[in-house]
């Protein structure tokens, strides 16, 4: 199956990469050009950066990119929104039959782009970059990663092993992301969902070319978190488990004891098996509203309907490839957009 030459749209959320930007800008440039040259892109594809409300010169440089000669656009949001509203927001903007998403920071494989695109050609609406190997990474980081996927699959949260936000979609699947309204956004469990024909790439994935990581510890276990609770509902079904398991081991207290009182009669009550149940019951309890808390939480946040970021701002890049959102009056607007036919 072979595909008419796509019109391709690299997005790549940038939160204060001022210093890694110039060289990601010159080599996604030089890309692009071979692209096109070679017939792989349509004339007019381009790059668009979405500045994820950065407070260095993040935009300064973005904007010049932009004025400058080459294939460039941007989104800037309104503030700091987080890697997944970015790049939701980049997704959601962007023109483009071929929609690829990178990091800004160069870990991912440029190269990995045409194989993608062949695969796209050959039938695919889904591109997952996957790395080949974890060399880049210290051995902790290795080791969670693996039992955090197990976790997941064990939860049955349908997610590509060893796949970050890498990767390629096809205008269909994008449409399709867009009736994805929630705010909680876990785009690599999310994107498995739309259900289109997928593909995996694998690339090695290398350490970041500048610049410092803008994952610190706290903002990785909240995505972590994220990925369990915006799409399984089985730490409920554990609780449910959990309390059928806690009374029949009551039960069974209380007929042991019962036996031992007309049998054996030997019924003075131990300090043991009075204090560690209530211990053991309380942490339970307490344990068990931890997590129906954290879905509570989740669907009041749901209910909100909060849009998940505003566009301030927008550089149409050249050849005429504007935006799906443009900025209203007062600069700026929500991205929520009616539901396509
Ligand atoms: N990023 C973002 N908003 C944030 C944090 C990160 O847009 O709040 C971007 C960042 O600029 C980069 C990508 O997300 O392009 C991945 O971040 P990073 O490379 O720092 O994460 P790591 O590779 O260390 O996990
Ligand atoms: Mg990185």
């Amino acid at each position: 199956m072979t595909r008419h030459v796509p019109l391709l749209a690299i997005v790549v959320p940038c939160f204060n990469e001022a210093e890694v930007l110039p060289e990601t800008a010159r080599r996604l440039q030089q890309l692009i050009e071979r692209l096109i040259r070679n017939g792989k892109a349509a004339p007019g594809s381009y790059a668009c950066f979405v500045d994820d409300g950065s407070t260095d010169r993040t935009w300064a440089i973005i904007r010049n990119l932009q004025a400058g000669a080459g294939p460039f656009g941007g989104v800037r949001l309104s503030c700091n929104r987080g890697h997944q509203a970015a790049l939701m927001a980049g997704l959601l903007s962007v023109r483009g039959d071929a929609v690829v998403s990178i990091d800004a920071d160069l870990q991912d494989d440029l190269e990995a782009i045409p194989a993608m695109l062949q695969a796209r050609d050959d039938g695919a609406d889904i591109v997952f970059g996957v790395r080949s190997a974890r060399a880049s990474d210290t051995a902790a980081k290795r080791i969670s990663a693996r039992l955090y996927y197990r976790l997941l699959r064990a939860l049955k949260v349908e997610i590509v092993f060893d796949h970050a936000d890498f990767r390629l979609m096809t205008r269909r699947a994008i449409e399709a992301l867009r009736g994805y309204d929630e705010v909680n956004l876990f785009l690599r469990a999310l994107i498995p969902k739309l259900g289109f024909k997928t593909q995996v790439v694998t690339y090695e994935r290398a350490g970041r070319f500048a610049g410092t990581s803008k994952y610190p510890l706290g903002k990785m276990l909240a995505l972590a978190f994220e990925g369990i609770t915006s799409f399984s509902t089985r730490p409920l079904r554990v609780i449910t488990v959990l309390g059928c398991l806690m009374s029949m081991f009551a039960l069974g207290l209380t007929a042991w004891a019962t036996l031992a009182w007309l049998v054996f009669a030997a019924t003075v009550p131990g300090w043991a098996s009075t204090v560690i149940p209530v211990y053991l019951v309380c942490s339970v309890q307490l344990l068990s509203m931890g997590v129906i808390g954290e879905y509570i939480g989740k669907i009041y946040l749901e209910t909100k309907r909060r849009p998940r970021f505003h566009v301030s701002e927008t550089l149409a890049p050249p050849e005429d490839c504007g935006f799906l959102l443009e900025p209203d009056g007062d600069g700026l607007q929500d991205v929520a957009l009616p539901a396509l036919a």
